[in-house]
């Protein structure tokens, strides 16, 4: 986290430049300015408070829309006339409702996979009705294992089957998504195997 003290307001008229990117998916969401009063209250209260150039004072961002974004860390460049924070970001952080003010250009289709097993954990809750995903895990670790396997085998085929070429995309997707409902269910996620396949890199 900042030091307050160490931040040079000083710079620019009092201002200091924010870049809040998301904490997940590491996307840049939108850029801001802080005083040292506002770096204090988001310091303190955990909530991104910004001051506004237009409304000339303390904006907490979110505080008409209730799309807050809660504060997770900060730090300054190298100069100390620049912050970074990152954020959970509770809804959509551009006033147009989109979800970052940097349009689809700030997004990463990788990152875009985490945000996926935050999908499916919230679907594992919903009625097993309305949700396949939620019907999956009621059907239990044996269905979803063999699911899996069927889809790694449709994937495969569409590889090498020159009829079923244009499948492939699609295929590989169904497999990702039930990879990722398997590592659920076995209480594991991306980035534990991720970390395995960067401890062989070693
Ligand atoms: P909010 O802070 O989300 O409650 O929004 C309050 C007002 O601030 C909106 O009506 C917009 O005028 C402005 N606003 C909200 N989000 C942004 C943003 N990301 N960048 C610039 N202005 C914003
Ligand atoms: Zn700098
Ligand atoms: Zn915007
Ligand atoms: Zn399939």
């Amino acid at each position: 986290m900042t030091d307050v003290n160490k931040v040079d307001f000083n710079k620019s008229g009092g201002l200091v430049p924010v870049i809040v990117q998301d904490n997940k998916t590491m996307r840049v969401l939108m850029l801001g300015y802080m005083n040292k009063e506002a770096l204090e209250q988001t310091l303190k209260t955990k909530k991104i408070t910004f001051f506004s150039r237009s409304k000339n004072r303390l904006w907490i961002k979110g505080e008409t829309s209730g799309n807050f974004l809660t504060l997770e860390s900060i730090s300054q460049d190298c100069d100390n006339d620049a912050l970074l924070a990152r954020a959970t970001p509770l809804g959509p952080v551009c006033h147009t409702g989109e979800t970052s003010c940097f349009g689809d250009g700030s997004a990463n289709s990788l990152a875009w996979l985490s945000k996926l097993e935050d999908v499916i954990e919230k679907r594992k809750k919903a009625d097993p009705k309305e949700s396949y995903t939620a019907k999956l895990f009621e059907r239990g670790i044996e269905r979803i294992a063999q699911k899996v396997g069927e889809e790694g085998l449709e994937t495969a085929l569409a590889a090498v089957a020159p009829a079923k070429a244009a499948e492939l995309p699609g295929e590989a997707a169904d497999l990702i998504f039930h990879l990722l409902v398997l590592l659920n269910a076995k209480g594991l996620n991306l980035a534990d195997i991720c970390q395995v396949l960067e401890q062989r890199h070693k």
